[in-house]
């Protein structure tokens, strides 16, 4: 059973063009799927009606083995990993993993349990005081993943996690994310525009162009395309 089933997505803002125009992909579960194409394609608005921040016009969306079309974000049970981590500055690496077990209010048995699991895996052990401010660009990056490891979220949602860094954190970061996706065999979608990122970021990548899904493929055969 596929992780992420899209069946023939549709967008339409208005009456407009359609942003998102009847897209079918299926992610298969601890798959990395890129989803890449020029400004404007429709990856991003494809990106939200996954998370549920966006409606779906038409079409299906199964996560898990359900409909979630008409499932607030919080139901969906999916981790979306801001470009800027959205991390709560005035707390500690812990507490920052901690909020959504806190907010679940999950024991403290269970939170520190937790925790101390996903900064293991993640090697976070070492900072678990720091304050976000003190830390490099990588390891804010796995605080935000682990806040998403400790609720068990079923995937990743990237949306251009590295388009503000400068190159040389950009390619350290993006070995870093294929690197723990690998470990944690976590399903994961991924938007960039960035042909690199695409090709060697991802187990396959989907090209948009103006809405419509134009290759699904691995980066192997899209390299080996004439
Ligand atoms: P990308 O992420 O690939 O840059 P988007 O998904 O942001 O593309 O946009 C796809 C198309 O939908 C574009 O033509 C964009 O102008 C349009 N669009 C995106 N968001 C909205 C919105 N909230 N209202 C109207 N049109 C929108
Ligand atoms: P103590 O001060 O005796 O460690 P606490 O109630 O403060 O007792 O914490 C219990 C356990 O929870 C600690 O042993 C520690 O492992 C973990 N813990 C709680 N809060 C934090 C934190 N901010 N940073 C690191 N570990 C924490």
């Amino acid at each position: 059973m596929a992780a992420i089933e899209m069946k023939n997505i549709v967008k339409k803002y208005g009456d407009g063009f359609p942003a998102v125009n009847d897209v079918s992909i299926d992610i298969a579960d601890g798959e990395f799927v890129i989803l890449v194409g020029p400004s404007g394609c429709g990856k991003s608005t494809l990106l939200r009606m996954i998370v549920g921040l966006e409606d779906i016009t038409s079409g299906e969306l199964i996560i898990g083995g359900t409909k979630v079309n008409d499932l607030a974000p919080r139901e969906r049970n999916l981790a979306m990993v801001f470009q800027n981590y959205a991390l709560y500055p005035h707390l500690s690496v812990y507490e920052n993993i901690a909020f959504p077990l806190r907010l679940a209010k999950a024991s403290d048995e269970e939170v520190d349990q937790k925790v101390r699991e996903a900064s293991k895996t993640l090697e976070l052990d070492e900072h678990l005081e720091r304050k976000p401010g003190n830390l490099s660009g990588g390891q804010r990056q796995r605080v935000a993943m682990g806040r998403a490891i400790v609720r068990d979220a079923q995937a990743f949602l990237f949306d251009e996690p590295l388009s503000n860094l400068d190159a040389k954190l950009r390619g350290q970061m993006r070995t870093e994310i294929a690197r723990l996706q690998k470990r944690l065999g976590i399903t994961t979608v991924y938007v960039t525009h960035d042909q690199t990122e695409a090709m060697t970021l991802g187990d396959r990548v989907a090209v948009l162009k103006r809405g419509v899904l134009q290759q699904l493929a691995t980066p192997r055969e899209l390299y080996e395309q004439p």
